[in-house]
């Protein structure tokens, strides 16, 4: 398959939280050489300046006017990256279970959205980039040369996530978490304006009870199959 992009493919990787895209994304990315966009960390970083800011969320005009002032960037760091927002290095911050939850809040507004499209487009139409989120496949670049979706169990995708929260010292149980982890789905699938779902032309991986290295494969094998050498 040929992309017409000047540095590679553009892959798609969308799913609900928990499901493994960060850390699928990472490894693809490494081992194709491609760069890592996660959109979702995008998201959090605006939902932190708007938490910072006081602003009532309603106020829609307001939040998208503090958001379009925020400039994002992924410093790249050791096989992963920092997230700085106006210079400041928010990797931390972004990841409490409160900014978790307001993210998911301030994602359904259609100017917030609006912002974060536009710097996706731009990050990723050259190709050589691995995208991941919610709406990659379905809306940011409907035209990715390879789409997943990655899927797992409710209780699992929670378990996972309370993990990764107590290697950062976050404070959570395992129940809170995998509600949270349910509730945010809910949520992000039923929202009006690009809502979590899985595109027609995607594969579909459920990791429900795979290890990360299985699902590694089958992805790289698919993306590799597509296109000889990404
Ligand atoms: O992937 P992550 O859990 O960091 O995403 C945080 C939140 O950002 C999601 O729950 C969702 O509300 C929002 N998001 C989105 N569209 C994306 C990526 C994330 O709406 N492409």
């Amino acid at each position: 398959m040929r992309s017409g992009r000047n540095n590679g493919l553009v892959i798609a990787i969308d799913g609900p939280s928990g499901a493994g895209k960060s850390t699928l994304t990472r490894l693809l990315a490494q081992r194709l050489g491609y760069i890592h966009i996660d959109t979702g960390a995008m998201y959090r970083t605006l939902a932190l300046a708007v938490s910072r800011s006081g602003l009532p969320l309603d106020d829609e005009a307001a939040v998208a006017a503090l958001c379009g002032g925020i400039e994002i960037r992924f410093r790249r760091d050791d096989g992963g990256y920092r997230v700085i927002a106006n210079g400041e290095d928010v990797s931390l911050a972004i990841r409490t279970p409160e900014i978790s939850m307001l993210t998911s809040q301030i994602s359904a507004q259609g100017g917030v959205r609006e912002i974060l499209l536009k710097l996706q487009h731009e990050m990723g139409r050259e190709g050589g980039v691995i995208l991941e989120g919610r709406d990659i496949g379905t809306v940011v670049f409907p035209d990715a040369e390879v789409k997943f979706f990655l899927s797992a169990t409710p209780l699992e995708r929670g378990q996972r996530r309370f993990l990764e929260l107590r290697d950062k010292g976050v404070q959570a149980t395992l129940e809170d978490t995998v509600a949270a982890v349910v509730q945010r789905d809910e949520q992000d699938a039923a929202r009006e304006l690009a809502p979590l779902k899985k595109a027609p032309d995607a594969v579909e991986i459920d990791s429900t009870g795979i290890t990360i290295e299985e699902v590694l494969s089958r992805m790289e094998q698919l993306v590799r199959e597509r296109v000889p050498s990404p």
